[in-house]
């Protein structure tokens, strides 16, 4: 069972989401269960704020690339607050592979048809964190540290 904690939670609208113009839906989304939008702002990230975002992965083989798609454009980070915002945020979501997410996420309602790089990267339009820990070191990245 989950408990009603208040939480923070960072969502991005990664680069593919962002040109799609797809940011505004995403936050009427994210509203519409009741959580807050307490911050929102378009970022490009540098090399070393990516590598720090997806350290986690280092070593994976689809790092590299990842890498290469979450610096090839804007992308809009968004610090959502609520009752068990993490928790919400990765429902919304839907699974990682927009294949697999399930019609009413975001990943499987907006779907590309080509939804891979040239790398092989999957372009799944969002990321939300997926711990109270991965939560307050990615708000810092892109936030500083934040009560
Ligand atoms: N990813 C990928 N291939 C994979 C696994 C992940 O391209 O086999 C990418 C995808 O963009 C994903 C991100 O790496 O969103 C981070 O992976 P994670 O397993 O953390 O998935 P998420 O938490 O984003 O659902
Ligand atoms: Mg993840």
């Amino acid at each position: 069972m989950l408990l009603n904690v208040q939480e923070k939670t960072l969502l991005l609208i990664k680069p593919d989401g962002v040109a799609r113009g797809l940011d505004k839906e995403i936050v009427a989304r994210v509203k519409n269960v009741g959580l807050k939008v307490e911050r929102q702002e378009k970022f490009r990230l540098t090399e070393k704020s990516a590598a720090d975002l997806y350290s986690p992965h280092l070593g994976k083989k689809f790092y590299a690339g990842l890498l290469k798609f979450i610096t090839s454009g804007h992308l809009i980070a968004c610090v959502v607050a609520g009752e068990n915002a993490i928790a919400s945020v990765r429902e919304l979501m839907g699974a990682t592979d927009p294949r697999e997410a399930a019609a009413g996420t975001i990943r499987g309602d907006f779907k590309a048809e080509n939804m891979f790089t040239s790398d092989g990267t999957i372009k799944n339009i969002a990321h939300g964190s997926d711990s109270l820990e991965s939560a307050e070191r990615e708000i810092a990245i892109f936030f500083g540290r934040i009560k």
